[in-house]
């Protein structure tokens, strides 16, 4: 077998790399220049090339003779043809595990009774209890040379007490991060599209229909006023707020059908705007009053106590709520509709809920490009995208259903990545599911967005939002 001698300054050059377990190197001796008088000759078997040569400084120093070798049946061999005065052993070593080393060592008479110390970073009952019923001490990695050498001292013979390891080396504090309430995040309370929707299919994904809430420090903006309002309001009623913000896309139903179950809006002393866009043919007030009509529910928007204001967007963005700014852009849907996008701190998020991107286009999404003249009227859309850190998009259709669908308001799967690929998009979280997708097939359109996104060659993490889903800005 062959040896190496390496004198005490020559570097291993790999420090933490794994020593080759074979050949030329599968042996190693170091020796100091000036080597104090032998107490005794130790075989340290260590497959960590750092940590070996640390074992083999500290113990040569002390005045043994070390020698190293690089994986347990290298250890066992030479233990057996050479047989030393104490064996140190790693336990996760190549070719052959420390404890298995152990064991056959104690099976071979020559050998069984030969000091030995367990030297590991897995410090659990069932490897310290092996090693100590196989009659070896047990040291935990990372240790400090000092008790190193006590240990390997008592098992020699030279102390009779060891120094105890627990203390040493310095642990750091305890980390236990908490969640910052202060950091703007949404959360999603309703991401179906149309119509609400229930059963053990929709179970995942929800079925509440468009409601999303932006928290920005104490300031709380909603998006729509789907059916998941209604739990929203609960959660704000609990946490006793006094104040929100609702900005609404536009006044189709599953855009507004939970604001009758809102109950902030019935408490005296709740301030609440609602904002939306100018242009809807009739005064947006007037349109939640029908909502709430005699015919249609047993409570008018008079019986609601707080302070409800409905207004008007300004007749130009941005509107500052706090440290949000909050711009808007008109969606390709029937009706006025809106894309809000809000910007903190320097991060940014879009809520597009309802955009029907390229009208009618049913071809492949890479032959689209910002100039070809399907895309043209889009451009304002895209544009106002540009830049979004969070882009909230539906696709509510599959390609299969799109071409029986077109003029509905909504996009395909693969016109949407179009639109997310030419606004240069990073972050897609798509929304407004259509209520006839279970969870199984809306995993599928997943997988088959990002398919398509991949095959346009655009670089995107995408998912889907779902009822309860919280997202850091
Ligand atoms: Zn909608
Ligand atoms: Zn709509």
């Amino acid at each position: 077998m062959t040896r190496l001698a390496l004198a005490e300054k020559n570097s291993l050059g790999v420090e933490q790399s794994r020593l080759p377990t074979s050949g030329l190197f599968a042996m190693l001796t170091y020796r100091m220049t000036q080597p104090p008088p032998p107490r005794g000759r130790i075989l340290v078997a260590e497959d960590v090339a750092s940590i070996a040569l640390v074992i083999s400084r500290v113990l040569t120093s002390a005045g043994y003779e070390v020698e190293v070798v690089t994986d347990g049946q290298t250890c066992l061999e030479e233990a057996l043809t050479n047989i030393p005065d104490l064996v140190i052993l790693d336990i996760m070593m190549p070719r052959l595990h420390g404890l298995a080393v152990l064991r056959r060592l104690r099976e071979d008479p020559r050998t069984h009774s030969l000091k030995a110390l367990v030297c590991s970073a897995k410090d659990f009952r069932t490897e310290r209890d092996e090693a100590m019923s196989l009659g070896a001490g047990f040291l935990v990695k990372p240790f400090n040379p000092e008790v190193l050498v006590a240990q390997v001292d008592a098992l020699m013979g030279y102390a009779t007490s060891t120094i105890e390891n627990a203390d040493t080396p310095e642990k750091p504090a305890v980390y236990h991060p908490k969640l910052d309430p202060r950091r703007p995040q949404v959360q999603f309370w309703g991401t179906r599209g149309s119509s609400p929707t229930i059963g053990g299919a929709y179970v995942r994904h929800g079925g509440n229909t468009s409601c999303m809430a932006l928290t920005v420090g104490d300031d709380l903006l909603i998006f729509d006023a789907g059916s998941g309002l209604r739990e929203l309001g609960s959660q704000m009623m609990a946490e006793s707020r006094r104040k929100a913000h609702l900005f609404i896309t536009h006044t189709h139903w599953d855009h507004i059908q939970g604001y009758p179950f809102f109950t902030p809006a019935y408490v005296p002393g709740f301030e609440l705007s609602v904002l939306g866009c100018a242009g809807l043919g009739r005064d947006l007030e007037d349109i939640f009053r029908g909502q709430l009509a005699r015919d249609y529910f047993p409570v008018q928007l008079e019986d609601m106590l707080g302070s409800v204001r409905f207004a008007h967007l300004p007749s130009e963005p941005p509107l500052v709520v706090g440290d949000a700014s909050i711009s808007w852009e008109y969606t390709h849907h029937p009706l006025p509709a809106l894309a809000y996008k809000i910007e903190v701190g320097g991060r940014s998020v879009a809520w597009v809920p309802d955009n029907e991107f390229v009208q009618g286009y049913t071809g492949p999404p890479g032959a689209l490009h910002r100039d070809h003249p399907i895309v043209v009227p889009h451009q304002k859309l895209i544009d106002f995208l540009v830049g979004t850190d969070i882009v909230i998009h539906e696709a509510q259709y599959s390609t299969e259903e799109y071409p029986n669908r077109i003029g509905w308001g909504h996009s395909s799967v693969s016109n949407a990545a179009a639109l997310i690929k030419l606004a240069g998009i990073r972050h897609w979280i798509v929304t407004h599911h259509d209520p006839a997708h279970t969870d199984e097939f809306l995993e599928r359109q997943l997988l088959l967005t990002r398919q398509v996104l991949e095959d346009i060659g655009h670089s995107a993490h995408v998912t889907h939002a779902y009822d309860g889903m919280i997202q850091l800005l």
